[in-house]
């Protein structure tokens, strides 16, 4: 590791996206960046991630705020990712022009059915579209070609704060979209969360334990872009009574739930922070990255 990581101010973020109300998992996600940044005498980051056009409600950014302030934390609030979608043009542009890009037609079942291998978000794209590299129509995805990309960028690792030092594999998530076909929501999250953590400035991207492969695709988008290389720290996630992830759980209360019926979100948080969770609730504190 070297001196520069630790001379700059830690910056991390919490980056929601308005498809639904802020549940205790996301408390504890923001409680995680935001104690992190303080406890470093850091900055605090929150970017509202509404791209995802069909079920973006933007009202509910404005809930998030009065959720977050009424856990008592505070933030520096920067630009939405609908604000930002010249810049993910201009990425993607730029990887299309060094032939990292290709287009693809497949729909989700084609690829389900065509896919050989399971990758840690589902089949794993076969590559049906990289071959024919036929001219875009317009109503195209564009993939990356991870392995083109990996041969022009060598071997990449990252770091983890509690996982440690890592190599990374985007080729075990092949050939993600980078760009989909929706004209409303031009990047995928891929492309979009990376450009915007590096323009936002951030040190320490905090996030759960789910989003640990996607890091690896990510590492290697800052790799082709020139973009800084930030620390990593995947947190456990909140577990349910079944063992699924915590995230709109079935009749459990939002945070604006909580809110408005009264509940001391201080108190809440105090709670979170000492690891006493609601009952039927647990972290799951395996450090595996393979969920
Ligand atoms: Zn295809």
């Amino acid at each position: 590791m070297s001196a520069a990581y630790e001379a700059r101010v830690t910056v991390t973020r919490f980056a929601p996206s308005p498809n639904g109300p802020l549940h205790l998992g996301h408390a504890y996600s923001a409680i995680v960046a935001h104690d992190l940044a303080r406890a470093r005498g850091g900055r605090f980051l929150l970017r509202i991630e509404d791209i995802d056009g069909v079920r973006s409600r933007p009202e509910l950014a404005d809930e998030f705020r009065a959720d977050l302030a009424w856990l008592g934390l505070e933030w520096t609030e920067v630009p939405a990712q609908s604000m930002r979608l010249a810049a993910y043009a201009a990425a993607a542009e730029r990887l299309r022009a060094e032939g990292l890009l290709y287009p693809c037609r497949c729909t989700r079942v084609a690829i389900a059915h065509a896919a050989i291998t399971q990758g840690p978000d589902g089949p794993v794209y076969p590559g049906t579209c990289k071959a024919a590299r036929f001219a875009p129509d317009g109503d195209v995805s564009w993939r990356l070609d991870v392995g083109e990309a990996l041969r022009r960028t060598g071997p990449l690792t990252w770091f983890d704060e509690r996982a440690g030092e890592q190599v990374a594999r985007p080729d075990l998530s092949g050939d993600v979209v980078l760009v989909r076909k929706d004209a409303e929501t031009p990047a995928s999250y891929h492309l979009a969360a990376t450009l915007d953590d590096a323009a936002d400035g951030v040190t320490l991207v905090t996030r759960g334990l789910d989003l640990f492969p996607a890091t690896h695709i990510h590492r290697l988008l800052q790799a082709l872009l020139g973009l800084p290389v930030p620390r990593w720290h995947h947190h456990p996630l909140l577990l349910d009574e079944t063992g699924s992830k915590l995230a709109k759980r079935r009749g459990s209360p939002s945070l604006a739930d909580r809110r408005r019926a009264g509940e001391d979100g201080r108190a809440l948080v105090d709670s979170l922070r000492r690891g006493r969770f609601p009952a039927g609730i647990t972290l799951d504190e395996s450090l595996s990255g393979d969920s």
